[in-house]
């Protein structure tokens, strides 16, 4: 009579334990992949990748610098390209330096 309830018992805990491990399962899957492809997401770059990158002219100093390392500053509808920010400042306030 006892040893019946006891094997009873150990059923109903293996039951719960199979539960949880297949509802943690089921639960958790569909959370992880969304995680992963939000992550694959954020980590693609917003412009295509160049290989060989255009030469820009520098309009202050007149240096050529390629098109991936310049420092890019939109200013009327136009995009300058300069050497440094130090350019690019000098560009948008002739007056100041
Ligand atoms: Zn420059």
């Amino acid at each position: 009579m006892f040893v019946r309830f006891l094997r009873f018992l150990l059923l109903v805990a293996l039951g719960f334990f199979l539960f949880k491990w297949l509802w943690k399962g089921v639960a958790g899957w569909p959370f992880a992949s969304k995680k992963k492809q939000q992550d694959e997401a954020t980590a693609t770059p917003n412009a295509p990748p160049k290989i060989i990158a255009e030469m820009k002219k520098d309009p202050v100093c007149g240096t050529y610098i390629p098109e991936n390392q310049a420092v890019i500053c939109e200013l009327h509808g136009a995009t300058h390209y300069f050497c440094s920010e130090e350019c690019k400042l000098k560009f948008q306030e002739p007056d100041a330096g």
